[in-house]
């Protein structure tokens, strides 16, 4: 199957201001590698998670695919044409098709609208109703869509008469009547109750099934990731440390970081007779990264050569990548 979204190689480092005394007068910037080299392909209809902990560059890497931060190096590509030469048409017609969904469905939408109106909102900036009865007909479709039923009970509430996960639900509604094919779900149940984040999953798995929507799902949780992926990558400091099936990044994972996320998961039993590792310390500063391996000051395998040399992603089986010196060696342990 061919690959909706594709990055290659990307890199998006931002210089950091200093203070001005550092920067004008010692000409000293900082610079952070928040993406640093990432290869990543998703096809059509694939759920892909992006599992790391804060500052690992998960949200610098959605919202890259979708145009909405510059690139320093690489290329994204668009159903195979370049994301960041697009411009006027192209650029508008590539923002319909790619959507993003944030975090907070409070924040997200606006509290002085009219719920029919913030659905409608993406239809009427890029002018693609003629009539207020088919503005009204799109807007129905994406509420029912998203699983507020009957939509007509929605249309004239405003935001702060909903429910987190009727909020969340108008959310996705208003990415839905684009029709997207590509969904960025940037944490998309962080903020809600335990007891709905299930029922909005269910919800963007089913619009998976139905009408074919890929997603980048991103979350510091491995555990949301494992239920709804067909595949999860590990990020660590702006790089991906393993990516596969979720079968094998959780029953049969081999890098130590992926391994310390597994080991604080609830009901899920370490593979083979290996002991628990609990993650210590702080992820290091991304303006300082380590030298070698950028996991190497947490890693409690860690070795010479990990401290002298960055390992690259590489083939382990079966769709199944990781980057560290002794992924042979912890395979072979079970
Ligand atoms: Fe740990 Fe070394 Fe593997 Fe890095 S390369 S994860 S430091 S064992």
């Amino acid at each position: 199957m061919s690959a909706v979204i594709e990055a290659r190689d990307l890199k998006i480092h931002f210089d950091i201001r200093k203070s001005f005394i550092e920067e004008v007068i010692k000409n000293n910037k900082s610079r952070v590698k928040a993406v640093d080299g990432i290869n990543l392909e998703i096809k059509k209809g694939e759920i892909v998670s992006l599992v790391g902990e804060s500052g690992s560059g998960k949200t610098t890497l959605g919202k890259a695919l979708l145009s909405l931060v510059p690139k320093t190096d690489g290329t994204i590509l668009f159903d195979g044409n370049e994301v960041h030469a697009k411009k006027g048409r192209e650029l508008s017609l590539f923002r319909q098709k790619a959507q993003i969904i944030y975090q907070d469905p409070y924040k997200s939408l606006n509290p002085r609208y009219l719920i029919q109106d913030i659905v409608a909102e993406p239809l009427v900036v890029n002018r693609l109703v003629k009539t207020a009865a088919e503005q009204r007909e799109r807007v129905i479709e994406a509420l029912t869509w998203a699983g507020l039923t009957p939509a007509e009970d929605y249309l004239h509430r405003f935001p702060h008469e909903l429910s987190g996960g009727q909020r969340q639900r108008v959310a996705i509604a208003t990415t839905l009547i684009m029709k997207p094919e590509f969904i960025v779900a940037d944490e998309p149940v962080s903020m809600l109750d335990v007891s709905i984040r299930a029922d909005i999953l269910k919800l963007m798995v089913g619009l998976r099934d139905r009408m074919g929507i890929s997603y980048l799902f991103i979350t510091h949780d491995l555990s949301l990731a494992w239920l709804i992926s067909d595949r999860i990558a590990i990020m660590y400091l702006g790089k991906i440390v393993e990516i596969g099936p979720p079968a094998l990044i959780v029953g049969d994972s081999l890098h130590p970081y992926t391994r310390a996320l597994i080991d604080v998961m609830p009901h899920v039993k370490s593979s083979g007779k290996r002991k628990k590792s609990i993650l210590k310390g702080e992820t290091p500063n991304p303006i300082n990264l380590p030298s070698g391996c950028r996991f190497h000051p947490r890693c409690p395998a860690a070795q010479d050569i990990c401290r002298k040399e960055e390992p690259v992603l590489r083939k382990m089986k079966d769709n199944h990548f990781v980057s560290c010196h002794l992924a042979e060696n912890f395979a072979a342990e079970g």
